[in-house]
C-alpha cells in the first residue's frame, strides 16, 4: 500500500505512540487527521510532523470518551479530510496499579471509558465510510497485557483483552469487504504511560524503566506502518513485541 496523499487518523497523537506514529506516517507524505485532548501539544507535533513530509496535516481536539463529541467531530471533517484511510486506534491510558478490591472506581472508569468505549465510539464514526467506500484499515493498539494479566493490573489488562475482542470481532465484520484490521501488541515502551498510570509521581514512574531498555515509541510505530504498507491483500491480525529484557507481562530481567 502507498500512503502518498492517503489520509491517516491518530487518536491520541499529542504523545508517545500516538505521536511517533505521526512522524512515521509523515514520512510517507501521508495525511494526517491529529487528535487529542491537549490541542497546544497537538500543534507542537503537527509542527514537527510537516518537517517529515506530512502531505498535510488536520487537528482537532477530542476526547474519546464523548460519544457526541466523536460522532461531532468526523461529521465536521473539512471537505478532502473525510476519507480516512487508516484509523490508529491509540488513545488510551493505564490508572493506578491496585489489586480489585483496593481500586479507585474513578480510575476503573477512565480507563473503560477511554481504552474500550472510546476505541469503540471511534471506530463506529469512522468504519462506516471506509465500507461504504470499500476501502481502509483500522489498526488498533492492544497490549501484551491483553494476552496475560498481571498483579494489580486486573482492569488495565481487562480494558485490552477487550480490545483483543473487538478487534477479531472487528475484522470478522467486514469479512467480504477489502477492509483491514490489525491489533499492536506491545509489552514495556517508555513513554508517559506510566507517569499517567501514577498520576503524576516521576519517581515511581521512572522506575518502571529502571535497567531496563524499554521499547520506544518509534519502535511501535514502526510496526504500525509496516503493517499499513503491506500489500493490499495481506491482513496482518495481531504482532506482539516485546524488549529482550521482558519475556511476559510480569516476568523482566533487569541489568
Ligand atoms: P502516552 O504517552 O501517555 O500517550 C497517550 C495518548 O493518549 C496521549 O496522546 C493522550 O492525549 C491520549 N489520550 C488519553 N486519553 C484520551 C482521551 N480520553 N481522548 C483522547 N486522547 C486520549 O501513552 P502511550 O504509551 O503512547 O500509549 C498509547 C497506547 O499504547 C495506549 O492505548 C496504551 O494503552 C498502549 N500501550 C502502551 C504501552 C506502554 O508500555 N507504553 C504498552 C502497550 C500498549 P491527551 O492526554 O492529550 O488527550
Amino acid at each position: 500500500m502507498k500512503l502518498q496523499g492517503k489520509i491517516v487518523f491518530v487518536t491520541g497523537a499529542s504523545a508517545g505512540i500516538g505521536a511517533a506514529t505521526a512522524m512515521a506516517f509523515a514520512g510517507e507524505g501521508a495525511k494526517l487527521l491529529l487528535a487529542a485532548r491537549r490541542v497546544e501539544k497537538l500543534a507542537e507535533i503537527a509542527d514537527e510532523a510537516r518537517k517529515y513530509g506530512a502531505q498535510d496535516i488536520h487537528t482537532f481536539a477530542l476526547d474519546v470518551r464523548d460519544n457526541d463529541a466523536v460522532v461531532a467531530a468526523i461529521a465536521a471533517l473539512p471537505e478532502g479530510w473525510r476519507e480516512i484511510e487508516v484509523l490508529v486506534n491509540n488513545a488510551g491510558l493505564s490508572r493506578g496499579l491496585e489489586k480489585v478490591y483496593e481500586g479507585k472506581i474513578s480510575d476503573w472508569d477512565e480507563m473503560i471509558d477511554t481504552n474500550v468505549k472510546g476505541l469503540l465510539y471511534v471506530t463506529r464514526a469512522v468504519v462506516p465510510g471506509m465500507v461504504e467506500r470499500k476501502s481502509g484499515h483500522v489498526i488498533n493498539l492492544g497490549s501484551i497485557a491483553g494476552h496475560i494479566t498481571y498483579p494489580n493490573g486486573a482492569v488495565y489488562c481487562a480494558t485490552k483483552a477487550a480490545e483483543k475482542a473487538i478487534n477479531d470481532g472487528l475484522r470478522q465484520d467486514v469479512l467480504g469487504t477489502p477492509i483491514r484490521v490489525t491489533s499492536v501488541d506491545p509489552g514495556m515502551v517508555q513513554t508517559d504511560f506510566s507517569l499517567v498510570r501514577f498520576h503524576g509521581d516521576e519517581d515511581r514512574a521512572g522506575n518502571v524503566y529502571k535497567g531496563v531498555k524499554a521499547l520506544t515509541a518509534e519502535d511501535i510505530a514502526d510496526v504500525i506502518l509496516w503493517a499499513a504498507t503491506r500489500p493490499a491483500h495481506v491482513n496482518i491480525a495481531d504482532v506482539v513485541l516485546t524488549p529482550v529484557q521482558q519475556a511476559n507481562p510480569y516476568m523482566l530481567v533487569r541489568d
